[in-house]
């Protein structure tokens, strides 16, 4: 496994690939949902590149880039033993250029949801996303839905740029009581952590509710008073269309319910489907 640095170091290893290349794109600070990710490029590719870059633009609070979750050492030692072939690892100055004023936007579904409460976040992940595709020129890139927006606003960017990569999307791996696993799940005390289940409960209560033929917003609304009653600050949880995100009042296949919630200062996201 090699480790590359710079832009041009990059640029050298794709251009001495003779077969398929697939990226998996992270902030580091892995756990099995990325790992989930690695493993399923190394299957469908003969090379795997996993980029490892902490995007500063896509944080709109200073204070939640600082105390993102770093790892780097234990990073390197777990892509070591799944095969990859290569770790790109670069710092600001490779990805953004002095000087640099040119940025991606997915207007619409870039300001819904995530994109209302942490303004310019989608901005960031479609610029380094479409800096990554360039550089990598990869054949097919991995994303969880675990961020099910960002995914969409990935695919969106895909077909609008008419960039050539074919994203895969990989199912949510999730921890023993349910909790979708994130690096920001370390950042959790222990209390914070045995409430955190209730993110997926409430999501499986209103998918229960509505299947049983309640009301989505009734069923929506009542699991957003429980969760704040007990100690939540819920940001939104919706049911939505899966490609648009627009909400939706009554349940259509496709349909999508997603959340967004903090616990103990720490925000976590969730989604499912509906069905
Ligand atoms: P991040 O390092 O948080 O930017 O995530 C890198 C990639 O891993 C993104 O495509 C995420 O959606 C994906 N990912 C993060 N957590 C999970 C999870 N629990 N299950 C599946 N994919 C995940």
């Amino acid at each position: 496994m090699i480790i590359l640095k710079t832009v041009s170091e990059l640029r050298i290893w794709r251009d001495s690939l003779a077969d398929n290349l697939g990226l998996v794109p992270t902030m580091g600070s892995l756990h099995a949902g990325h790992l989930a990710l690695v493993e399923r490029a190394a299957v469908e590719c003969e090379n795997v590149l996993v980029t490892i870059f902490v995007n500063p633009t896509q944080f709109n609070n200073p204070a939640d880039f600082d105390s993102y979750p770093r790892d780097k050492e234990q990073d390197i030692k777990l892509l070591s033993e799944l095969g990859v072939n290569a770790i790109f690892i670069p710092d600001e100055a490779e990805i953004y250029p002095a000087g640099e004023c040119t940025t991606v936007s997915v207007s619409g579904l870039g300001s819904l949801w995530e994109g209302a409460h942490r303004p310019g976040h989608f901005e960031g992940v479609a610029t380094v996303v479409a800096k990554l595709f360039n550089l990598t020129n990869a054949d097919r890139a991995y994303f969880g839905e675990k961020d099910y927006q960002q995914l969409q606003i990935v695919r969106r960017m895909v077909i609008d740029l008419l960039l050539p990569v074919e994203i895969v999307a990989c199912p949510i791996v999730r921890a023993h009581d349910g909790l979708a696993l994130s690096s920001r799940n370390a950042l959790l005390d222990d209390r914070s952590r045995e409430m955190a289940k209730d993110l997926i409960h409430s999501l499986e209560r209103v998918q229960h509710d509505i299947k049983a033929g309640r009301a989505a917003d009734t069923a929506i609304a009542e699991q957003q008073t429980k969760l704040n009653d007990g100690g939540w600050e819920v940001d939104y949880l919706a049911l939505v269309d899966d490609s648009t995100l627009c909400p939706i009042s009554a349940m259509r296949p496709g349909a999508r319910l997603i959340i967004a919630a903090s616990i103990g200062g720490v925000r976590l996201i969730d989604n499912i489907w509906a069905e």
